[in-house]
């Protein structure tokens, strides 16, 4: 980014502790708009309590979290989860598609939930998964998919609805390599496009090699940040 707009998501200070397990212990972090940032570290390290903390999925003890200039980790439940409807999108090591419903159904889903009618949403939906190249399974359920297919159909489902900010935690954590590489390419390609900001949660160096940088945790902190692409 040429002028240095304000961050999209700032995290400042945060603390966390499970019972008596420290998870975060003063982290921070800035997404700029349209910026893909990597957080990688140990396994225990705090990423995805961090990653978690953002999307305003768990409340931090201590610190603040604000999106576009508001403060995310101190609203209402109900402004909290409109947040995530409208301004994010999620996706987990394993997509979490819904086993009933059809890869484009899952995909239209959040769409309805949002008020569209089930035609349009379909349609809309069956252009994403189009851009994410598994057009053709859009008459299968999740069990039916490979562990791709299945991510970059969870990847449409989380992008369809124009989010700002997309939140993956491990999205190729089940892959192999290449299929790891597809998901990170469309993902990549397509945050590009739409402008959408990325914070992926990676303990993968090859994962962290498609960011625009990569923050490091240590034992719940930054460990230091560098450019890694
Ligand atoms: P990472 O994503 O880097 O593996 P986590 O954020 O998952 O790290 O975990 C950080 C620490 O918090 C670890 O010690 C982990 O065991 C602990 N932890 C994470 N989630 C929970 C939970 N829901 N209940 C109890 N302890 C947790």
């Amino acid at each position: 980014m040429s002028n240095h707009p304000a961050p999209l998501v700032v995290a400042r200070d945060l603390v966390k502790a499970y019972g008596r397990t420290p998870a975060l212990r003063g982290a921070g972090l800035e997404l700029g708009a349209g910026e893909i940032v990597a957080v990688t570290g140990a396994s225990g390290s705090g990423k995805s309590t961090l990653l978690h903390c953002l999307a305003g999925i768990v409340r931090p003890d201590a610190g603040s979290v604000t999106y576009a200039g508001e403060r995310v980790d101190t609203l209402p439940e109900h402004r909290l989860s409109e947040l995530r409807r409208t301004a994010f999108g999620v996706v987990f090591q394993f997509g979490q598609l819904v086993p009933e419903l059809t890869a484009l159904d899952n995909v239209a889903l959040p769409l309805m939930l949002d008020g569209s009618a089930r035609p349009a949403a379909r349609e809309r939906a069956a252009g994403w998964l189009e851009r994410f190249g598994v057009g053709e399974q859009r008459g299968l359920r999740p069990g039916q998919l490979s562990g791709g297919q299945a991510q970059r159909v969870a990847l449409a489902r989380a992008l369809v609805t124009g989010p700002r900010v997309l939140f993956a935690d491990e999205p190729t954590g089940a892959l192999d390599s290449l299929a790891g590489e597809q998901v990170m390419t469309a993902l990549v390609r397509t945050a590009r496009e739409s402008g959408t900001a990325v914070l992926v949660v990676t303990h993968d160096a090859q994962v962290a090699a498609y960011a625009d940088r990569e923050v490091r945790l240590r034992d719940g902190a930054l460990a230091g940040a560098g450019v890694a692409a």
